[in-house]
């Protein structure tokens, strides 16, 4: 199916463009089936300059096509043809500092600042590097926002990758559009088969796959194979395993079978360090005072704490002022209004709704389905907590009476939270959905 895809990708090509430019071009590609594989497809062409001319002007539309066939986007390459070759050079659609997968080249061991918070995944996470699919298979990473995650992971995939290791990184969500996908174009075996060509697997924010059951069972599947042929996985989350609601028993109990490690917010020396590698990254000057400041008064998301820094920077060389601890104050004062401002109780609407499968408007109206109803107290906690709004300004948004309703609503929601896992956990999820959505902005 791949092969037949690659070479129906160039009959599509042909409906697209002007069959002056067909004939020119693309007559005399060839899909080159024996080196291609799922997700790198290789077509051939007669010189280099028409390589060229290809590769910049359709390697897009190629990807596109065939992405459209089979639900994989891959990587394309235009070669010579065998014996034409007039250097040995290949035209690819990426540049080889990509070319791995989806990894940040910057988030290495050597970038990342240990410290009593993460020391324990960012040993385990160096000695997975060293020796994948051994000791500690797999690993599961867990923590809050913004505490490095990603970039341990993606560690351990920089590592390997140098060594010529095949690494796929997935977030979970992209794991299931692939999946959705393959189900959709009834191309499942593809998908299989991708996920069991690597030597290490990562799968970045896996608190995704609740309740998606269907996933849990292909997941549970691509886990066994790969387990079972000493491959690596690498799995992060935003809590451990046990809290993810709806996971099922044998996904649980297989992510506990290697090495779970938690990440905890960064303490103020571990702040400080990070400070300090973040602003010489980022070639910053930074005083000792600045920094102490800094550390003082930031959270503990280092995915915040690095844009702030850049933030202070850009402003510093915009005014043409230097970054004195007076204007640092300033600046942060700002910085820390704006970002409480960010959180509005429409968004927090939308996302219940989004979440809850009901209508923002369903929300503010005065329905009472119970679904809605339900929707509508979640919502009202959320803003309760989440927002600096006083009951009367979320009983005016809510259209409701007074702040007596809102304060019901908070008291009947407090006491099914108290008895019902599964909502206090829904509840947290959205909390977490509302605050990262809110740090992205
Ligand atoms: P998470 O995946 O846990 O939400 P990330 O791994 O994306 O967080 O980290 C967010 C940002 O903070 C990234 O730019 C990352 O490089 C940086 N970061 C996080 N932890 C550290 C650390 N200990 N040392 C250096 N940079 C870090
Ligand atoms: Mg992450």
């Amino acid at each position: 199916m791949g092969i037949e895809a690659g070479k129906k990708v160039l009959k599509r090509l042909k409906e697209e463009i002007s069959l002056n430019e067909y004939n020119r071009y693309i007559k005399n590609m060839e899909f080159d089936e024996k080196s291609s594989r799922n997700d790198i497809i290789i077509y051939t062409t007669n010189n280099i300059l028409s390589a060229k001319w290809i590769n910049t002007r359709y390697a897009k539309k190629i990807a596109h096509l065939y992405e459209v066939e089979t639900g994989i986007k891959p990587q394309v390459i235009i070669d010579i043809k065998k014996g034409r070759k007039e250097a040995n050079v290949k035209i690819s659609s990426r540049d080889k500092a990509s070319q791995s997968t989806l990894l940040n080249p910057s988030f290495t061991f050597n970038s990342f600042v240990s410290g009593e918070s993460n020391i324990l995944a960012f040993n385990v996470a160096k000695a997975v590097a060293k020796n994948p699919g051994k000791q500690y298979n797999p690993l599961f990473i867990y923590g809050g926002v913004g505490l490095g995650k990603t970039h341990l992971m993606q560690a351990i995939g920089n590592y390997r990758v140098n060594l010529g290791d095949k690494i796929i990184y997935n977030t979970f969500e992209q794991f299931l559009n692939r999946y959705t996908n393959h189900i959709k174009t009834n191309s499942m075996d593809r998908f299989r088969e991708y996920y069991r060509n690597c030597d290490i697997l990562l799968i970045d924010d896996i608190q995704f796959i609740s309740r998606k059951e269907q996933t849990q069972d292909e997941f549970f599947h691509t886990f066994n194979e790969l387990h079972s042929l000493g491959k690596q996985i690498v799995i992060t989350s935003d809590r451990a395993p046990k809290k993810i609601a709806g996971l099922v028993d044998r996904l649980k109990t297989r992510f506990e079978w290697g090495m779970l490690a938690s990440i905890n917010p960064p303490g103020l020396e571990t702040k400080i360090a990070i400070i300090k590698k973040k602003s010489e990254l980022n070639g910053i000057k930074l005083s000792n005072e600045v920094v102490n400041f800094l550390a003082s008064k930031l959270g503990s998301n280092i995915r915040e704490i690095e844009g702030t820094i850049i933030k202070i920077n850009a402003m510093s060389s915009l005014l043409r002022q230097p970054i004195t601890l007076d204007f640092v104050k300033n600046a942060i004062e700002d910085y820390l209004q704006e970002k409480q401002k960010n959180i509005t109780i429409d968004s927090i609407v939308d996302i219940v709704a989004n979440e809850l499968n009901v209508k923002p408007s369903e929300i503010k109206s005065k329905k009472r389905a119970k679904k809605i109803v339900e929707a509508r107290r979640i919502a009202i906690y959320l803003a309760r907590n989440l927002t600096p709004n006083s009951m009367p300004q979320i009983a005016m948004y809510f259209g409701m009476k007074d702040h007596s309703a809102i304060s019901h609503a908070m008291k009947k929601i407090e006491d099914i939270i108290e008895n019902d896992e599964n909502l206090k956990v829904l509840i947290e999820e959205l909390s977490n959905k509302i605050e990262t959505i809110k740090l992205q902005k």
